[in-house]
């Protein structure tokens, strides 16, 4: 297939202290595909996922340091000088490596918090609120659609605190599911799901990407890695040092290597 990225991140780097955990001189996201990013422990992923989603900034945002801007761009809308909201206006949200639910809410009410997190929303509930009415009964349509698609519809009146880890994970991808993202990123989707669940959650990632959704994840569950993912890019301390398809990338020496020098 052609290439066509949805997302497209050019000198991106973050230190902390004397510490470069990000330092990414270029990376594509193809439209469509699902993209597994991996790496060794402080590999710079999760610091990747925040910068990108505008949960955290470049250090070289402000054009202060030398060697350049760091710009991305996200489905033709440039998000380098934008916010967490405006990444998610554009379409791309992501979920956690700790799991946000919040546990002392109810299932259903963590789904229409989703909602809300399309940027605008709330704006004008006063003054429009017959549409309001509207845009939440669409809202609470849309989120028991979801809860049934992954299987949580008969919790959806328990608080999300009550739900098993796999639960959880589950809730967090409907959840990010309620805005129609172009693109979905997860952290660790694998992590503290029993074996009785990562069937599932193999297939409803795999569906989404079927049906059109764009899917980026951090993961260190290798089966899963080899077995969704479209496109591999491996990271070792803050750079991308090789990607590919799962088995060339994943049996490739300077992999392995990344790997074993971790330990
Ligand atoms: P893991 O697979 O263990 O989750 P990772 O690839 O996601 O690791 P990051 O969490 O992005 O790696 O960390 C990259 C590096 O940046 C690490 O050395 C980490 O200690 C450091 N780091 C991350 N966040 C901060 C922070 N807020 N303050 C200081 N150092 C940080």
């Amino acid at each position: 297939a052609k290439p066509d990225p949805i997302l497209t991140v050019d000198r991106i780097v973050r230190r902390f202290g004397g510490i470069t955990a990000v330092d990414v001189a270029h990376l594509e996201v193809q439209r469509g595909a699902i993209t597994a990013l991996i790496g060794p422990n402080g590999a710079g992923k999760t610091t990747f996922f925040n910068l990108i989603t505008g949960f955290d900034r470049p250090s070289n945002a402000a054009r202060l340091i030398g060697g350049g801007d760091a710009r991305w761009s996200f489905n033709g809308k440039t998000l380098t000088r934008t916010g967490a909201s405006q990444a998610a206006r554009a379409g791309m949200v992501r979920t956690f490596q700790l799991t946000k639910a919040l546990g002392r809410m109810t299932v259903l009410e963590n789904m229409l918090i989703g909602a809300n997190d399309q940027p605008g929303e709330n704006l004008f509930v006063g003054l429009f609120k017959p549409l309001w009415a509207r845009r939440e009964r669409e809202n609470i349509e849309r989120a028991e659609e979801l809860l049934t698609r992954f299987k949580l519809d008969a919790k959806k009146s328990d608080l999300a605190g009550e739900l098993s880890g796999g639960q959880k994970k589950l809730l967090e991808m409907a959840r990010a599911l309620m805005s129609r993202p172009a693109m979905i990123m997860l952290d660790e989707p694998m992590a503290g799901v029993n074996p009785a669940l990562t069937q599932s959650l193999l297939e409803h990632i795999q569906a989404l990407r079927d049906e059109g959704t764009t899917v980026l994840f951090v993961e260190h569950d290798m089966h899963m890695v080899r077995h969704v993912s479209d496109w591999v890019v491996v990271m070792a301390q803050g750079e991308v040092i090789a990607e590919g398809l799962p088995e060339s990338v994943m049996s490739s020496r300077a992999v392995v290597d990344a790997y074993l020098g971790a330990h």
